[in-house]
């Protein structure tokens, strides 16, 4: 009874009273758009990216950045590429065990939040593992990639994926480890982890991890390869054994001899990343810039820094087609107590014609000295003798870092003043920090390493 009141009643009224009903229901209808619309509006609201590009200047501090801006453009020149993500910061870079850091250590706070004591990689100072941001991505579902101008095994790429106590005595324990992790993309050298000995690799349990790749579904690409293929969607790229070689010295060769570019290497793992739906992390590490610096090879230092931030334009480039991508930049530490000075012979540094590596190779492994130097260099005045102290270094790195001494006693170029030090050659100087994109402005002002993959997890609301 009263159900048929009520229904009579509303039946009675759907077109006497209709407009009335509208009406409140536009207003309801109204009141809820104009509070959604005044939350868009009047509170902070949370920019998300879809995908991360990291990148990292090994050895890239403040002075090795003003440095190579003078090389390339001369001062108020020009600015690099990277210069322009609009948002900065400075960025502390202690160790666990050290006030100057080593790359392990470096790469596992700015990967996953940790101090760790130098020549750790991936592990807290505690000895546990240190979870990276690229294995919560994994997690949640995002495409991983790692690009570098060195080993793919090299301490920075390392510390996302791996995690061992001692980066120099464990590298083919990385190589496993890489291969556990299975990154989407990586790109770079160091191909001898990945082989046995009898395949001309460095490996001493017999195992072919690219084979073993291959059989995971992995593409497989090595020098020569061409690069304007379609970038497959799992891709292994190692084009070298060891360190991809420095411009200064694979510009010597023709364009179809030299190794690929940093640049190319970044713009082929954004092809293979971006090409499904999913969002992804990449990890872009300019990693040569720090063994010019270690090798007092100023002009390394800016060549490699130029490469790397053509990779960072290359990116750039990406973020305008893809506006949701965060690009971040970093450095580990800075290496070799470099100062941008006035004094210095920037035409002697032009005339360089191979990295202080490559020349002293050369005089160790021949009876090469004063006019190879002379010719490489443009300068005069090398002498056998000093090319006999070179030659006599007890390694080949304080051969370098002789050569490098002397090369800067020409250029005028300012390092530290010793050879023989306990940070390896590293400085502990605040790095800079740029920033551009969804979240950036969340990386501004004054940051410790550890708070980049906090912040990164805080945005991305992983924590
Ligand atoms: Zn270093």
């Amino acid at each position: 009874m009263i159900r048929q009141h009520s229904t009579r009643q509303h039946s009675a009224r759907h077109h006497s009273d209709r407009h009335p009903h509208l009406v409140r229901r536009w207003m309801l209808m109204s009141i809820v758009a104009l509070v959604g619309l005044c939350a868009l509006a009047c509170s902070p609201q949370v920019e998300r990216p879809d995908s991360v590009i990291l990148f990292i200047g090994d050895g890239f501090g403040p002075s090795q950045m003003t440095f190579a801006r003078n090389f390339l453009y001369g001062p108020g020149g020009g600015r690099l590429e990277l210069e322009s993500l609009p948002v900065t910061a400075l960025v502390s870079t202690w160790s666990a065990s050290n006030s100057v850091t080593d790359s392990g250590a470096g790469a596992t706070a700015i990967a996953s939040g940790f101090k760790a004591d130098n020549r750790y990689v991936g592990m807290t100072a505690d000895g546990e593992v240190a979870k990276s941001i690229s294995e919560i991505a994994q997690e949640k579902g995002w495409k991983v990639g790692y690009v570098t101008s060195t080993t793919v095994t090299h301490a920075t790429p390392a510390a996302f994926y791996a995690h061992v106590l001692n980066r120099y005595t464990d590298e083919d324990l990385i190589a496993e480890q890489l291969f556990d992790h299975q990154p989407d993309v990586i790109l770079g050298g160091g191909k001898s982890s990945f082989l046995p000995e009898s395949e001309g690799g460095g490996r001493q349990d017999g195992r072919n991890l690219l084979a073993e790749a291959k059989q995971a579904g992995y593409t497989v690409w090595e020098r020569g390869q061409n690069l304007d293929e379609p970038a497959p969607s799992k891709l292994l790229g190692l084009f070298t054994n060891g360190h991809l070689y420095y411009t200064i010295d694979d510009r010597q060769y023709p364009e179809e001899r030299r190794d690929p570019s940093l640049e190319r290497l970044t713009q082929l793992a954004l092809d293979s990343l971006s090409s499904k739906s999913k969002p992804f992390f990449l990890m872009v590490e300019g990693g040569r810039i720090d063994h010019g610096g270690h090798d007092f090879d100023a002009a390394s230092v800016a060549l490699q820094t130029q490469a790397f931030d053509k990779a960072v334009a290359a990116a750039l480039k990406f973020q305008k087609q893809h506006p949701k991508t965060l690009i971040l930049l970093t450095a580990d530490h800075a290496t070799g107590g470099l100062a941008a000075g006035d004094a210095i012979d920037w035409d002697g540094l032009k005339r360089q014609n191979a990295s202080v590596s490559a020349m002293a190779d050369r005089i160790r492994g021949s009876e090469e000295g004063a006019g190879m130097l002379n010719e490489l260099t443009g300068y005069d005045d090398f002498t056998e003798q000093d090319a006999d102290e070179v030659r006599q270094a007890i390694d080949g790195y304080t051969a370098c870092r002789i050569l490098g001494r002397k090369l800067a006693e020409r250029t005028g170029v300012t390092w530290l003043p010793k050879i023989g030090n306990d940070t390896y050659g590293h400085t502990g100087e605040d790095v800079p920090l740029f920033a551009g994109g969804p979240g950036a402005e969340r990386f501004q002002g004054i940051l410790d390493n550890t708070d980049i993959p906090k912040i990164l997890r805080q945005l991305l609301a992983w924590d």
